[in-house]
């Protein structure tokens, strides 16, 4: 590729709390990471958009008189982004190359989706001179991971990779999209994500599956003459007053989303009052309700969240994203992390026969035009 016009850097994101809540109204507090997807683009005088990742070593085109989804699941998250920009402003793109190369491990939690659709929207952007707003970009991301990829995904991802802010968390309400910014000084602790390797199919599907079981449990309280516009809002009283027309699995969703919306307030405050060891538990509960009520854990994930229950090296550990597979998050303290790796390594591998990785965290600034 000639020298790119435009080079575009996506962070991935990670999320301390509040998991599987966005899409149920919550609040949530994601932030941007240091790794990240970079964008090279050029125009290129024809109709046609040609993409390469380096990654997967693999191009393909797309005519832009014909966008529709298509089978090979990495190519819709540009058809998508294209196809939204077309819908809102016709005619806006013209042909481009574009190449990608990503330093993020891919399906493991930490958002390389999102790095991509909101990379390729800001890129799309500053080509065409397209004046998006981050809000706008924010939308059609997630209106392509929806419409083009098919998972039904909450806002949180999206609005973490375009509004990260270096050294921060954002506490994001998923309703309002309020962002407070919060600062996030764990010292003598940092945060470190193991990624199990692994990635269950169940994945997308039960993704879906949990939201539409939260939107029924929604409907059926609504049924009783409430107006609530998502399940975060309902009071406990209530989901407990008609727990018996509700399916219980239902009832468990339920309980999880008020649950885990309350453990984000109480994290916020425990982070503010620079109280980590709350945090901690905080994390850890967030766990429990992962595995238990929300059922998106898998084995490999509990077993690295159970092996940090031993000592005092990790305040908290979780699973975080969607769940069955990709990384814990964990709340380590820095002088003993690196044994703590080699441990946790060994009985993994011992365990599953997989090797881990391990990630250590620096909180980065959100989608940012390098040139
Ligand atoms: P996560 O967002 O947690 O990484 P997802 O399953 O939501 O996991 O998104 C991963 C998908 O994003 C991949 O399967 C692929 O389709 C696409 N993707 C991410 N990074 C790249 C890349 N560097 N090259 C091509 N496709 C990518
Ligand atoms: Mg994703």
């Amino acid at each position: 590729m000639q020298d790119p016009m435009l080079t575009i850097k996506s962070p991935g994101r990670i999320n301390l709390i509040g998991e599987h809540i966005d899409y149920n109204g919550g609040e949530v507090m994601p932030a941007a990471i240091d790794l990240g997807i970079l964008l090279k683009l050029n125009v290129n005088d024809s109709n046609t958009c040609n993409i390469h990742s380096v990654d997967y070593e693999d191009t393909f085109s797309i005519d832009l008189e014909e966008v529709v989804p298509s089978e090979i699941e990495w190519h819709n998250y540009f058809l998508g982004v294209i196809y939204f920009i077309q819908q809102k402003l016709p005619g806006s793109i013209k042909g481009f190359d574009c190449t990608i190369e990503s330093n993020l491990p891919i399906g493991s939690g930490m958002s390389s989706s999102a790095a991509l659709e909101c990379g390729i929207a800001k890129g799309l952007d500053g080509l065409f001179d397209l004046g998006l707003t981050n809000l706008d970009i924010i939308t059609i991301a997630r209106d392509a991971e929806h419409h083009f990829v098919g998972t039904k995904c909450g806002i949180m991802d999206q609005f973490a990779v375009v509004n990260g802010k270096k050294g921060h968390f954002m506490k994001l309400n998923c309703q309002t999209l309020e962002v407070e910014y919060v600062k996030a000084d764990l010292d003598p602790y940092e945060l470190l994500l193991l990624n199990t390797n692994v990635e269950h199919s169940l994945a997308t599907s039960e993704y879906n599956k949990r939201r539409s079981e939260c939107e029924q449990g929604l409907h059926l309280i609504n049924a009783q003459g409430y107006d609530f516009k998502d399940v975060a809002h309902i009071p406990h009283s209530i989901i407990d007053e008609n727990k018996h027309r509700l399916p219980v699995k239902t009832f468990n969703r339920m309980k999880f989303v008020l649950e885990e919306n309350q453990r984000t307030a109480m994290a916020n405050n425990a982070l503010l009052n620079n109280d980590l060891q709350a945090l901690g538990w905080c994390i850890y509960g967030s766990h429990e309700g992962l595995k238990n009520l929300y059922e998106v854990s898998c084995e490999e994930l509990d077993f690295l969240v159970d092996f940090t229950r031993v000592d005092d090296t990790v305040l908290g550990a979780r699973m975080m994203g969607g769940g069955f597979g990709g990384c814990t998050l964990n709340i380590i303290r820095k002088n003993k992390k690196d044994d703590f790796i080699d441990q946790i390594s060994k009985a993994y591998f011992k365990k599953f026969k997989t090797d881990l990785t391990a990630y250590t965290v620096k909180i980065g600034d959100g989608v940012r035009n390098l040139k």
